[in-house]
């Protein structure tokens, strides 16, 4: 059984993560979505929130689990016994960081992957970092995240719908 481990932050979801999601699954008989607990980003969203989200939207996607971690994401993924990671490239300024990152994995654990797709161009913009940023500003979001998040970010930054 091949299982690939999709971690971030996910703070929150959107439909960027998604599409990579429902693409990974395609190519893997398990993809487990590893929430971080722990990292240097301050998050919008507890982990307990995260989570829900998070399991809403793939409820229907059978070969997709949601667990999170914390500490070092290989000792996570030695410890599932997965194959590969799976990471999401926007643009040529994703990559630097990503390169670096998936070549340090490679030296933590040599017999696992890091497999990269390629966003959708719908999706190329997106970041839970932008959407957080429009919507603090009274931005429409709508469509770039799954409903039960763009509820949640309303509620949060308390801003009704017109
Ligand atoms: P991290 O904090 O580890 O970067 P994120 O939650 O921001 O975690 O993102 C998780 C993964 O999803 C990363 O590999 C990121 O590049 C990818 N990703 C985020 N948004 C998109 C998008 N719009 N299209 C494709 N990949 C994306």
């Amino acid at each position: 059984m091949k299982i690939a481990i999709y971690p971030g932050t996910f703070d929150p979801v959107t439909n960027g993560h998604l599409d990579i999601l429902k693409r990974a699954s395609l190519l893997f008989d398990k993809v487990i979505v590893a929430i971080a607990t722990d990292n240097e980003k301050e998050s919008l969203f507890s982990i307990e929130e995260r989570r829900a989200f998070m399991e809403a939207v793939v409820k229907d996607i059978p070969n997709v689990a949601v667990e999170h971690f914390s500490g070092l994401l290989m000792h996570y993924v030695q410890k599932t016994q997965a194959h590969a990671i799976i990471r999401g490239l926007r643009a040529v300024s994703d990559f630097e960081y990503e390169f670096q990152l998936a070549l340090m994995n490679k030296k933590l654990a040599r017999d696992v992957e890091t497999i990269f797709l390629m966003t959708s161009s719908e999706y190329a913009f997106l970041s839970s970092t932008i959407i957080k940023q429009v919507v603090s500003l009274n931005g429409n979001i709508h469509g770039l995240v799954p409903e039960i998040v763009e509820e949640a970010l309303k509620e949060k930054f308390n801003w009704e719908r017109e």
